[in-house]
């Protein structure tokens, strides 16, 4: 973030900074942690709706809010631990009962569609994104979800079913052309790594997908 954006952002939370309290951290596996926080002043829940957290002073970081419970205020953050950022650091020394500052929600632009199937393709980081959908769609409407990652991951989180590949893009190409999705009635989402988001996009126009919802988080 440049020096310019940082100063804007830091006066922004100063003004709209809402605070967050942790409830658990818990690792679903090495490099996948799962955050339930209590969100007191959050409320109108959408699907891909991200916070924007201070993870130390001038630094921000944005997570999609995975699933959230009305009733008890709580929201499940689902973040990649497996790298050495600022981010992923500020993340693994989380403990319950502390308090955290964020900004938000923004996004949310991506809901999920009335189509026959949604279909749902990112890395570790855009897992959250998929709950948010899995948990807001129609409740006979199938999702399905494949996960680039490097380790197997359970088969399912926060309720939604996951297959995993471990073999990037010929790995999606290779299980997407197993799968008899009818290409007129199927949105696809994907997110998460931008040269990863960009080259599944590239695929699934090839194989001649009409309604594609893409966003890159990080590079
Ligand atoms: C709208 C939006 C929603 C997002 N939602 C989520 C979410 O729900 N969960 C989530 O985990 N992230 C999410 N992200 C990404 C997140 O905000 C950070 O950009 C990302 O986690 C990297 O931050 P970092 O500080 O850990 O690493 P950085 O300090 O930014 O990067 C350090 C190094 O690690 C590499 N790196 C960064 N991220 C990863 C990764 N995931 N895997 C492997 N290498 C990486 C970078 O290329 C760089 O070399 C979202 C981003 C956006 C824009």
């Amino acid at each position: 973030m440049s020096y310019l954006k940082e100063k804007a952002t830091a006066f922004l939370m100063s003004r709209i900074g809402k605070t967050a309290h942790v409830i658990a951290a818990e690792h679903i596996t090495d490099n996948l942690l799962a955050l339930t926080l209590h969100l007191p002043h959050f409320e109108k829940w959408r699907s891909c709706q991200h916070l924007k957290f201070e993870t130390e002073k001038s630094h921000y970081r944005d997570y999609t809010l995975a699933r959230w419970d009305e009733a008890n205020k709580q929201g499940a953050l689902l973040i990649d631990v497996g790298h050495d950022g600022h981010g992923s650091n500020w993340a693994k020394r989380l403990k319950p009962g502390q308090s955290l500052l964020y900004a938000g929600p923004g996004g949310g632009f991506h809901q999920p569609t009335n189509a026959a199937h949604l279909v749902c393709i990112g890395d570790t980081s855009a897992i959250g994104q998929f709950t948010s959908l899995y948990h807001r769609k129609g409740a006979q409407q199938p999702l399905h979800a494949l996960i680039c990652h490097q380790q197997s991951l359970p088969p399912t989180i926060l309720d939604m079913p996951i297959m995993t590949t471990y073999d990037h893009i010929a790995g999606i190409e290779r299980w997407l052309l197993q799968q008899p999705f009818p290409m007129h009635d199927t949105t696809f989402y994907t997110a998460g790594h931008i040269p990863l988001v960009v080259q599944i996009r590239k695929l699934l126009k090839r194989l001649g997908a009409q309604q594609i919802k893409a966003q890159g988080f990080w590079e």
